[in-house]
């Protein structure tokens, strides 16, 4: 009988057990009140699809000190953990009150850089990011979240990974979930190969969590 193989965590990524429970951690200052234990912070999957995808064991390629560009960081709660083990990490957000607070999770952090941008106009931080990431970590809760992706794969080696949480109600709240990511999967599959999709109902309703590469 075949035993199924658990994907690894990236170097860097551990569990720990905080308070008797056991969790995801990485080695960093904390950032949104998470437990910490000594160097550990807890990395909530309630609080980040890329914390979901690896509590699902979706089996990311991250191995750990690769090069990412993290496409909708927000305040920096899930882009902290990534640079807390990545190698730089260029952390893309358009709404300026959030790039506050992920400036703040930068000060301690010398491998993140925040970039207040626009995930849609790649070509505003083209001169910033380098070419070839390993990684493109995407939360975009916005409509067109396959055509982000596919206008930010110029950014991308052709043996990387592109990381996507699909928002189905940011699409269309009218819609079935399960038809938005058919849609989405299809147009994705215009610039990617879809290696691995997983439902992330159990931390985040109505979420795709997709692994690709570029084609
Ligand atoms: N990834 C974050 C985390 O786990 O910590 C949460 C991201 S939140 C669900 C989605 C973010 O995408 C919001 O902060 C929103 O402002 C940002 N966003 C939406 N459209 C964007 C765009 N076109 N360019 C950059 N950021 C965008």
């Amino acid at each position: 009988m075949e035993v199924p193989t658990m994907s690894e965590l990236p170097t860097g990524v551990t569990r720990h057990t905080f308070d008797g429970t056991d969790r995801l951690a990485t080695r960093g200052e904390p950032v949104y009140g998470e437990p910490t234990d000594g160097a550990w912070r807890a990395w909530n999957p309630n609080r980040s699809k890329l914390g979901a995808m690896l509590e699902l064991d979706m089996d990311t390629g991250l191995a750990g000190g690769e090069t990412v560009l993290y496409l909708g960081a927000a305040s920096g709660t899930t882009v902290s953990h990534v640079a807390d083990f990545a190698g730089p990490t260029y952390a893309v957000e358009f709404a300026a009150r959030p790039v506050r607070d992920l400036l703040d999770a930068a000060e301690s952090r010398p491998r993140l850089f925040p970039l207040l941008k626009d995930a849609r106009k790649p070509e505003t931080y083209a001169h910033v990011v380098e070419s070839d990431v390993d990684v493109i970590v995407q939360d975009v809760a916005t409509r067109g979240q396959a055509r982000v992706a596919l206008e930010n794969r110029r950014f991308l080696a052709d043996d990387g990974r592109l990381l996507l949480a699909v928002k189905a109600r940011s699409e269309d709240v009218t819609r079935e979930p399960a038809a938005v990511f058919a849609d989405v999967r299809e147009e994705l599959s215009g610039g990617y190969e879809i290696l691995e999709t997983e439902r992330l109902e159990a931390y985040h309703a109505d979420h795709l969590g997709i692994v690709a590469r570029p084609r």
